[in-house]
């Protein structure tokens, strides 16, 4: 199977239909990407068929929960994921990719100028100072592979409004890191997690998508410093 042929058939096992664009779209990211990646660290995948299983069908599982015109807030989007795929694939949804590594911000905002995507933004900057000025901005935020749930809930639930969610990408095994975070969720004015498992396509791994809802005002003394945040985590 070509990547494209990978690709097309992987979203519509998630029940996604792509426009042929879409598709373009997310191989000349893929081409993109890996061409950086020679030059820069941005993914530990090599291959373009893992950049489209491991990356983009793993993100793309994302899509069915985000309500269209909504703004959705990508939490440590490192090479842009989950957020640079799901803005290709969700395009009445607003997406703000945020990370603290500049180069990588400025690679992505290159990708999203190369393809021309007008519902994406890239900026650079911790999530605990973005939170200052972006409190409860958000309908959603979303996040992979940044920290423990606690940690994250931490950064990512002041920026989301009442009534949205955050979405965390998980492994599969995260049953006990999702009972360690009840107590900050809470505190962060966060409802009880429902996990929600799936498996990514062609490739067969389970993983899980940690859904919070927002169910209260975040107390305004959070987020604290980073420091403070991983030294005693709520
Ligand atoms: N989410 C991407 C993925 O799944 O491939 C990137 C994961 S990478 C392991 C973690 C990223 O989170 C890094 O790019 C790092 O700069 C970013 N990050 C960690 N803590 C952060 C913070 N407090 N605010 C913003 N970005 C943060």
């Amino acid at each position: 199977m070509t990547e494209r042929e990978l690709l097309e058939t992987g979203l519509e096992q998630l029940g996604l239909s792509a426009s042929p664009q879409a598709v373009d779209d997310l191989l000349r990211f893929s081409a993109l990407l890996l061409e950086k990646n020679k030059v820069m660290n941005l993914t530990a995948v090599t291959d373009p068929r893992e950049v489209v299983t491991r990356h983009f069908l793993d993100c793309a599982a994302l899509a069915p929960q985000l309500q269209p015109g909504g703004r959705v807030l990508d939490v440590g989007t490192g090479a842009g994921f989950p957020g640079l795929p799901l803005a290709v694939l969700c395009p009445q949804t607003e997406f703000t990719l945020l990370d603290a590594q500049r180069k990588r911000i400025d690679f992505l905002s290159d990708v999203i100028a190369a393809l021309g995507l007008s519902n994406c933004t890239a900026v650079h900057a911790r999530a605990e100072d973005f939170a200052k000025d972006n409190r409860a901005a958000f309908d959603c935020a979303v996040s992979r592979a940044v920290a423990e749930l606690r940690v994250l809930a931490e950064l990512s639930l002041p920026m989301v409004r009442v009534g949205g969610c955050f979405l965390a990408m998980k492994a599969a095994d995260c049953a006990d890191e999702v009972a360690a975070a009840a107590h900050a969720c809470a505190v962060l004015g966060g409802g009880a997690a429902q996990t929600l498992s799936y498996t990514v396509p062609h490739d067969g791994v389970a993983r899980a998508l940690v859904r919070i809802p927002k169910e209260a005002d975040t107390p305004a003394q959070y987020p604290r410093r980073f420091k403070k945040i991983q030294s005693a985590p709520l």
